[in-house]
C-alpha cells in the first residue's frame, strides 16, 4: 500500500459490477409511486422522527442536489437491495440506508448504530495474507481470543435490535459458517431484518446451511475470494482451494434454483484488492456467471496495525458513527480493526447496545478522533481507516 494512503470506508469497493440492476431514474419512479400509494398512511408505518428523517432524505433524492457536502443519494449497490423490496419496506431501507451513510460523515448518532455487526466466531479455517488471522498472538487459544458465540446471547443481540437496526452483518473476525449453532442462528434472525449480510469463504458451506440461509430472509449473501487462479487464489487465500469455493457456489444456486426460485437474495463474490496480479477482468469472467455481483474492495492493512508506526492522518474514523461489532464472547468494539479489543467499549452481557452506543466511553473515543487525536490510540495511531 502507498504511503499516507487512507482506506476510505465510505467508499470501500475498488470495482463493483452488478449482472443486471435497474437505473437511478426506475428506483426513483418506484419510490415516487410507493409514497402516493402510501401517504395517508405514512404515520401509522413511522414515528415522527422517522417521518422527518424520510423527509429529509426524500428531498435530497428528488431535489438533485448532489453537490451539496451531505447529499444521500442512491449507489449502484443500494439501487440492487431497493430492487428486491417493495411497498413500505423501501421508504424504511432509505431511511436505515441514510443513516448508514450520511449519519457517520453529518457525526449523528442516536438510539442505535447504523449497522451492528455480530461475529459468530473468531475462529478462521483459512490464513488469508492480508487478514489478521496470521497473527499468531491473536490465533493462539492460550490467549483466549477464540471462540464462537453461544446461541443464547446471540439471541439477546438480535431481540435488542429487532426494530431499532436494520442493517446488520453476520461475520467480523472469523468465518460465520464454522459456528456449530449457525442454523439456529440465522433462523432466528428470519424475518427480522431488512438487509442482512453474511459474509463467507464459502469453503464450510453445505447443503443444510444452503437451506437454512434461503429459509431465512438474507439479504446479501458475500463469497470472499479474490482471484479467478488456482494458484493466486490459495496464495493468498491460505489453506483455501478455487475448486472448493465454485463447487460450494454452484451447490448453493442450485438449491436457490430448485427449491427457492422466488428469493431475492443477492450474491456476490467480492475480493481484496491486495497485489496487481489480480485482475478484475478475470474475477468478472470467471464468476460473473455464478453470482449477481462481483466486487473488488481496497485493501486495509490491518493485519499488523499494533506493531506500525503512527501514520499522520488526523482525520476521524467513519466507523464510530457507523458500526458497532459485537464479539462471540459479547465484547462490544468499535471496529474490527482493533482486533485484540484494545478500544473495548463495554459487553453485552453487562451494558446494552443503546447504553453502549450512547456511552461516555464511545463518546469519549469519538471526541479524540474530532480533536484530532487518533495519534493518542492504540490502534489509531497506525491505522488507514477514516
Ligand atoms: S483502529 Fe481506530 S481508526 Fe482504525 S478502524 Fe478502529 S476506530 Fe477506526
Amino acid at each position: 500500500m502507498e504511503k499516507n494512503k487512507v482506506f476510505k470506508k465510505f467508499q470501500s469497493f475498488q470495482e463493483l459490477k452488478i449482472q443486471k440492476n435497474s437505473s437511478k431514474k426506475d428506483i426513483l419512479e418506484k419510490i415516487k409511486k410507493i409514497l402516493k400509494e402510501n401517504s395517508s398512511k405514512l404515520n401509522t408505518y413511522f414515528t415522527t422522527e422517522n417521518q422527518k428523517l424520510l423527509n429529509i432524505v426524500l428531498e435530497d433524492l428528488f431535489t438533485e442536489k448532489e453537490k451539496a457536502k451531505f447529499c444521500f443519494t442512491l449507489k449502484e449497490n443500494s439501487i440492487a437491495e431497493i430492487n428486491t423490496l417493495d411497498n413500505i419496506d423501501v421508504l424504511k431501507y432509505l431511511i436505515h440506508r441514510y443513516r448508514y451513510e450520511i449519519y457517520p460523515q453529518k457525526k449523528i448518532i442516536d438510539n442505535y448504530p447504523p449497522l451492528v455487526q455480530i461475529e459468530p466466531s473468531s475462529i478462521c479455517n483459512f490464513r488469508c495474507v492480508f487478514c489478521f488471522e496470521t497473527d499468531k498472538t491473536f490465533t493462539n487459544k492460550k490467549n483466549g481470543f477464540m471462540g464462537t458465540i453461544k446461541l443464547d446471547l446471540f439471541k439477546n443481540i438480535i431481540d435488542q435490535i429487532e426494530h431499532n437496526v436494520e442493517f446488520v452483518t453476520l461475520a467480523s473476525r472469523g468465518e460465520p459458517l464454522i459456528a456449530k449453532e449457525f442454523d439456529e442462528m440465522i433462523k432466528y434472525t428470519s424475518g427480522k431484518f431488512l438487509n442482512l449480510k453474511i459474509n463467507t469463504n464459502a469453503s464450510l458451506l453445505n447443503e443444510k446451511k444452503c437451506h437454512s440461509i434461503l429459509e431465512s430472509n438474507v439479504k446479501t449473501l458475500v463469497f470472499s475470494a479474490d482471484a479467478a487462479d488456482k494458484k493466486l487464489y490459495s496464495e493468498l487465500r491460505v489453506n483455501g482451494k478455487l475448486e472448493t469455493t465454485i463447487k460450494n457456489i454452484k451447490m448453493f444456486n442450485s438449491i436457490k434454483e430448485k427449491h427457492y426460485k422466488n428469493n431475492k437474495i443477492i450474491t456476490r463474490v467480492s475480493g481484496v484488492k491486495f497485489t496487481s496480479d489480480q485482475k478484475f477482468e478475470d474475477m468478472e469472467k470467471l464468476w460473473g456467471d455464478l453470482v449477481d455481483q462481483v466486487a473488488f474492495v481496497d485493501y486495509n492493512p490491518w493485519e499488523n496495525n499494533y506493531e506500525k508506526e503512527a501514520n499522520n492522518i488526523t482525520e476521524s474514523c467513519s466507523d464510530l458513527w457507523r458500526r458497532m461489532f459485537i464479539w462471540w464472547d459479547g465484547k462490544i468494539n468499535p471496529c474490527d480493526v482493533d482486533y485484540k479489543s484494545n478500544l473495548q467499549i463495554g459487553n453485552v452481557n453487562d451494558l446494552s447496545i443503546t447504553n453502549s452506543w450512547n456511552s461516555d466511553k464511545y463518546n469519549d473515543l469519538r471526541k479524540k478522533h474530532l480533536d484530532k487525536m487518533r495519534s493518542h490510540l492504540t490502534p489509531c495511531r497506525s491505522c488507514v481507516q477514516i
